[in-house]
């Protein structure tokens, strides 16, 4: 194909080592070629899948990057991303899907350790300080969030480390430590402490606010979270005071948006509670009163609002990789709301959610819009309007 110097120009030198970007030896039509086929293959029987909206400039664009650290036999610090399916460290000081400040940030933070006597935390031993960076910046706002994750929670440097990382790099706006003492694959622990800031940082997506904490989820791909949502808000349909419910619903940016656009009350419910936290905060703060969020379990929330006998007339989901279940889609079938907006990140798990419910129910899938959030990577997201 005539793209493929571009490809080359482009291509990583550890894309093999790392895996993250599974499509790297693609170009970039190329790619948006293949998720397009793959929609097409999974998803094409239930109606017509339109053509995938791609990025102008698919370079740098995860708002959102995370560092793991590793200590080699000479003593020299690592810090990158796990190889793909193992614990060991790739590393990297930049990367051409990640903002480039966080990684700059990263790489500053790594040549600070040993000055501050600072060691990294050891997978095998469970011993060390270090276990994970994890830097978020609103690119609107360009308030950017530094955490520290730890292995234990003790310190004993950290007023003089704040004060050398903030000296490198004024523009970070708050500073948090996150102690994550467990064995475990997840990346924060349960508690954590602001060492400087206010903990949390504010983005704009659709003109409305958004806060973001550093355990809430965030789409990480901000330019196309516009068009994802902007084509969610076209298939809603909005005409003025519908009853909105927005499902799996994050910091509540697709309710708050629908607000924004005409929806007369929304629900929204989600089961992480920090981002229940913050999606009260972000109603507020976009000046919305009919707005309310529940800290639920989605399939619950949907049984119990079924059971009420309550009539939505739009309901958003957007559940994570593994879909949505049963005990939802049978709830959404006896709500019966006049249209269904489902935001899926795994076209596998929505062909089947698609199926069981064209199956069980009158409704069909009248479109199917792929975005593609995840250049150079196999991830694949998608909107669809289902309605009877
Ligand atoms: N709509 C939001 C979030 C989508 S990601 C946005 O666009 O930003 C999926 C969300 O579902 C995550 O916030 C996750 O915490 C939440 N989640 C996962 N399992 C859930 C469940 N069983 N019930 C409710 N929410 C769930």
């Amino acid at each position: 194909m005539s793209n493929r110097p571009e490809t080359n120009k482009h291509s990583c030198p550890v894309y093999k080592k790392c895996g993250g970007c599974q499509l790297q030896n693609l170009s970039y039509p190329e790619q948006l070629e293949f998720k397009q086929k793959k929609v097409e293959k999974l998803l094409k029987r239930f109606c017509p899948v339109e053509k995938i909206i791609g990025m102008k400039t698919p370079y740098h664009y995860r708002n959102k990057v995370q560092a793991a650290f590793y200590t080699d036999k000479k003593g020299k610090i690592i810090s990158g991303v796990y190889q793909s399916g193992s614990h060991h460290v790739v590393g990297i000081d930049s990367c051409q899907t990640e903002d480039v400040i966080a990684d700059k940030i990263i790489v500053a933070v790594r040549k600070l350790l040993p000055s501050f006597r600072m060691t990294t935390y050891n997978e095998d031993t469970g011993k060390g300080f270090l276990r994970h960076i994890l830097v978020k910046r609103g690119f609107a706002t360009n308030q950017i969030m530094l955490v520290l994750v730890t292995g234990t929670p003790v310190f004993p440097s950290k007023n003089n480390f704040v004060k050398a990382i903030l000296k490198q790099f004024p523009e970070i706006t708050t500073i948090v430590q996150n102690i994550n003492p467990y064995r475990t694959n997840l990346v924060l622990g349960d508690n954590q402490k602001v060492l400087y800031g206010k903990g949390y940082i504010e983005d704009i997506l659709c003109g409305c606010k958004f806060r973001i904490s550093p355990k809430s989820f965030y789409q990480i791909n901000p330019v196309q979270t516009e068009v994802l949502y902007g084509k969610a808000i076209e298939f809603a349909d909005l005409k003025g005071n519908e009853t909105v419910l927005d499902t799996y619903c994050g910091i509540g940016t697709i309710g708050i948006i629908a607000a924004k656009n005409g929806a007369g009350n929304v629900i929204g419910a989600e089961l992480n509670g920090d981002a229940v936290r913050d999606a009260i905060v972000n109603a507020r703060a976009n000046n919305l009163k009919n707005i309310r969020f529940y800290k639920a379990d989605a399939g619950e929330f949907m049984r119990e609002v079924a059971d009420e006998d309550e009539k939505p007339d739009v309901v958003f989901m957007d559940p994570p990789r593994a879909g949505s279940d049963q005990k939802f889609l049978d709830s959404l079938i006896k709500m019966s709301p006049k249209t269904v907006v489902y935001v899926s990140c795994n076209p596998e798990t929505l062909a089947r959610d698609l199926a069981y419910l064209t199956q069980n129910s009158p409704y069909k899938v009248h479109k199917i819009q792929p975005v593609d959030m995840f250049p150079h990577t196999a991830h694949i997201e998608c909107v669809c309007e289902i309605f009877k």
